[in-house]
Parts: C-alpha cells; structure tokens; sequence
C-alpha cells in the first residue's frame, strides 16, 4: 500500500496490483488501511484511496491469487506489460513464482522485505541476468538472514515504511535513469544500520543462467 501511494504521488502512469488479501483488524499498524476497510480486499481500498490522491493513475487492481492456475496468463501479461514489479510478499514460494514470471520476461523486479523482525528488513534490485535473483540468491540469503538475528512474527509500520520508501526510491532510479542503484541493502532499526551486501548472479542459477550472457559487456552499473 505504501509503495502505491508513493508512486501515485509521483505521478506513476499506471499500477497493476495484485493482492489475495482481505484487510483484517491486524494489519491496522500498517499504513494505508483504515478500520473502516476492514474486511475489504486490499487492493480495492488502496485503488480507491489512490484515486483520491491522484485521479489520473490508472489502477488495475486484482483480488487473488497469482500462483492459481485461473491467474496465472492473467498476472503473466501484466508484468510483460511493466517496466517493474515491486514486491512485498511474505512466503517463499510466492517469491521464486514472481522471481521466474519476471525473468521470462525481462522485467526488474524490486524485492523488498520485512518479514524476520519487525526491526529487520531488506532491498534488491533483480535485473534479469545482470543481478542476482531471488535462487541465485537462496546461499548467500541464507548466511544474511541468520546475521540479521532470529525470526520474529511481529510488524512495525516504521520498519515497513522505510523498506516500501526504498523499493520506491530505487525503482524510480531505474526508471528514470539516475543515481546508482544499491545492490543488496540491508536495514537493521536496532542497530540504526544500513549494510551495502554485493550480490552476484550463481552462474548456475536455474532461473536466470540463460540470461547472464546478454549482461556481460554491460559496463554501465
Ligand atoms: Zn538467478
């Protein structure tokens, strides 16, 4: 929700959203969701807010989900028609699904989380082929995750506003074509840490392999 607010707010031309949630009494510490919307999908409340803020972003929002066969072409073809995926996903499975629909399609996909404490979080940039992906990534994740400290179940806005804030700010740099994009960074609110971890693509990644070659005289980042 934040991630779309902020994008609205910058005048994004058009949002696809994909959630498979209802909005719930527990997800009221997050920004975006009143207790008025409880029981709403999610992505129905966020397109109406967003066109409150801003009448001219187009929203095509989407209640369900992505990994239903019913969905499957339908989600395919709106990430074909993106020039980014922003992600925000809590579950594995959903990740390496978006990770593959958007290296078939050659899109980036901006992977941000919160998800192991609520003072935890993370952000990378996945262009196809040139950065590590999501299963490229499932070792060196690993060695991460268990620096950044035990699992935790609980939230805080805070912690989620500053990760969606740069998932944000880091696709509006790839799109617009300024700055240099971070490559894996880490956020630790306990410590007040932001770590620059370097990420590269496994070259034996079964998931992106087959894309690696066309990045290797890019020089520009
Ligand atoms: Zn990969």
């Amino acid at each position: 929700m934040i991630a779309s607010e902020m994008l609205a707010r910058c005048g994004i031309g058009k949002l696809f959203m994909f959630d498979m949630d209802k909005v719930d009494i527990v997800n009221l510490n997050r920004l975006g969701f009143h207790s008025k919307d409880i029981g709403r999908p999610k992505v129905d409340v966020i397109a109406e807010r967003i066109h409150e803020i801003n009448p001219d972003v187009v929203t095509e929002p989407h209640a369900g989900d992505i990994m239903h066969y019913n969905n499957e072409e339908l989600f395919e073809n709106c990430v074909g028609r993106s020039d980014a995926v922003i992600m925000g996903v809590d579950n594995i499975p959903a990740r390496m699904y978006i990770n593959q629909k958007c290296i078939n399609q050659e899109v980036l996909l901006m992977d941000g989380g919160a998800s192991r404490s609520a003072f935890l979080g993370h952000v990378q940039p996945i262009i196809p082929g040139k950065t590590a992906c999501i299963a490229c990534r499932g070792m060196i994740e690993g060695k991460i995750e268990r620096e950044e400290g035990e699992r935790c179940t609980s939230s805080l806005p805070t912690t989620m506003a500053i990760i969606a804030a740069i998932q944000v700010q880091e696709t509006l740099k790839y799109l617009l074509g300024f700055g240099k994009l971070v490559n894996y960074l880490t956020y630790n609110g306990l410590s007040g840490e932001f770590t620059h971890h370097v990420t590269r693509p496994d070259p034996n990644c079964f998931a992106c392999k087959h894309l690696q070659g066309d990045h290797k005289t890019d020089k520009k980042e």
